[in-house]
């Protein structure tokens, strides 16, 4: 299988333009960037550096795609066999785009293959699946009326993501927005464009009618706030740092009051009650939801709040299982459990945690440093800290790194209020036998998602937002997601007769 991969890697060919109109093209002034692989910290790729003008061509394309009708008005039994097709394609390319995606974020292959791809391609197909199967309302007027309550389209919706999942994140935003027949213009991260400019030109092998969907890489505080602010963009959904998610507010107030939809940042929770399942159970898991994808989760478990009986016992396991089990090491290697983390600046900031920790006195039972650092990559031991406070502020700010933090607590009124002490609320769990107090907890906590002897995010099925300063606005899977980017319309028809 190695072989086989580092063949594909050998015949790679990056799509590295814009893609705007159903075709690949430069910057309009020709600039690029260079896309660098996290693992060598070496160049992978110049890319078009996009501009403002770029994204007025690229709102234009799909402002006409949408208004002509090609996408919109197509039978919905159509738009969903071109969807699936191209759902169908993503997965017949699933190791050239799990290499791309490995070499250009970092992220370890054996995770790519089996998971990203795999379930960006069935986002896609899940959303096209629902096309022809939700149904729209009558009101119960009587007969006097006719009140139809209609779904629309938005009309064009910007996105803006980031590198961490990338081709998956695009999918969460594409599958639901053109499912419901809107036209789409995304900025990918910067460090991670390749991805999704391949599955754009897969898109249009699918049958996609050029403009409705366009691909913008470039800068975030160009290319990202010429979308944020663009008059013609009616729905704009962002998935990334709260602070940055909290401009798009204030630029859509400011210019077209389009609608925004925000997926933020968190502190997620995993509360261990005394009464929580066998800990050589539950240690993988609460590590599994810390340490993977590096860390570099929105909804990772980084803070672990352990009743104080089942402290020492699981300290020392997911500290030993830390070191034994989360392999760092070069992401094109199937072994590989921990990458490199996305940039120089990026490891710079987790090692500064890392020290912000010390500083604190929080124990240091696990990792700590950056290592591998001959290969040139931005590499960091998977590192947990107990005994700490949710005052430190390796509790209180989103570290996004491979970073645990343990809190101890005594009661379950204690457990949750420390859980709840955050300004975040994206997701959490409660490892708990007991029945009561599994449901107790997960009504009482303040998160989009709250997994019971597990940490999850739920499945296609399920929608995905964060309380408090997590999300706003909306959700990214499930039906729901449909909503944000559809206009609910009345239609109202007068039934009584005059004069006859
Ligand atoms: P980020 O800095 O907020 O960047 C996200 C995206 O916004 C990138 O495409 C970025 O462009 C762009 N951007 C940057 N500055 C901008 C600006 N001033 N105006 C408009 N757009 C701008 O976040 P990140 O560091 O890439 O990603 C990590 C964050 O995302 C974490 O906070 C994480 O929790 C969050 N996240 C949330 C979810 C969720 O579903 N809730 C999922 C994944 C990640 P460039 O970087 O290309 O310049
Ligand atoms: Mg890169």
């Amino acid at each position: 299988m190695a072989r086989a991969l580092a063949e594909v890697e050998r015949g790679l060919q990056f799509r590295t333009a814009a893609w705007i109109d159903g075709e690949f093209v430069p910057a309009l002034d020709g600039r690029t960037y260079t896309s660098e692989n996290p693992a060598t910290g070496r160049p992978l790729a110049e890319i078009a550096l996009c501009g403002a003008a770029d994204v007025d061509l690229a709102v234009t394309a799909a402002r006409h795609a949408f208004e002509s009708g090609v996408w919109r008005d197509l039978a919905p039994a159509e738009r969903k066999r071109i969807l699936i097709r191209f759902a169908d394609l993503i997965d017949a390319n699933n190791d050239e785009l799990a290499t791309t995606e490995t070499l250009d974020a970092g992220k370890p292959i054996a995770d790519v293959r089996a998971l990203d791809i795999p379930d960006t391609a069935g986002t896609i197909r899940w959303h096209a699946e629902a096309i022809d199967k939700l149904y729209d309302q009558v009101a119960p007027t009587g007969p006097a009326a006719v009140g139809m309550v209609v779904r629309e389209p938005s009309g064009v919706i910007g996105a803006v993501i980031p590198w961490n999942y990338p081709a998956q994140m695009a999918a969460w935003k594409l599958g639901p927005a053109l499912a419901t027949g809107n036209c789409v213009v995304i900025k990918p991260a910067q460090q991670t464009a390749l991805s999704l400019l391949r599955m754009a030109e897969l898109a249009g092998e699918a049958g996609l009618p050029p403009g409705v969907l366009n691909v913008v890489p470039g800068p975030g505080d160009v290319v990202g706030v010429a979308i944020a602010r663009h008059p013609d963009i009616d729905v704009v959904a962002f998935t990334g740092s709260t602070e940055v998610g909290r401009s798009f507010l204030h630029h859509s107030a400011d210019t077209n009051l389009k609608r925004v939809v925000l997926e933020l940042g968190g502190k997620s929770p995993q509360v261990v009650m005394a009464d929580a399942p066998p800990l050589d159970e539950i240690a993988p898991k609460v590590l599994d939801a810390i340490f993977w994808n590096m860390g570099e989760n929105c909804s990772a478990g980084s803070r672990l709040i352990v009743h104080r009986s089942r402290q020492a016992e699981l300290v020392e396991r997911i500290a030993a299982a830390a070191a034994s089990d989360w392999l760092v090491g070069d992401p094109m290697d199937d072994t590989t459990r921990i990458g490199p983390l996305i940039t120089r600046s990026h490891l710079e900031r987790v090692l500064g945690y890392i020290e912000v920790g010390r500083a604190e006195g929080a124990r240091l039972v696990a990792g700590g440093g950056r290592v591998l650092e001959g290969s040139g990559g931005h590499f960091v031991a998977p590192t947990i800290f107990d005994n700490a406070t949710n005052q430190m502020r390796i509790a209180r700010e989103e570290i996004f790194g491979p970073v645990l933090t343990i809190i101890a607590f005594d009661t379950e009124a204690e457990a949750l209020a420390i859980a709840n002490d955050t300004p975040y609320g994206l997701a959490a769990s409660v490892y708990t036998e007991n029945l009561r107090v599994a449901h107790r907890m997960a009504r009482a906590l303040r998160a989009g998602t709250v997994g019971i002897n597990t940490y999850s995010e739920g499945d296609l099925s399920t929608p995905f937002g964060g309380y408090k300063q997590s999300g706003f606005g909306g959700h990214d899977k499930s039906v729901h997601a449909h909503d944000q980017y559809t206009e609910l319309k009345t239609i109202w028809i007068d039934m009584t007769e005059t004069g006859s």
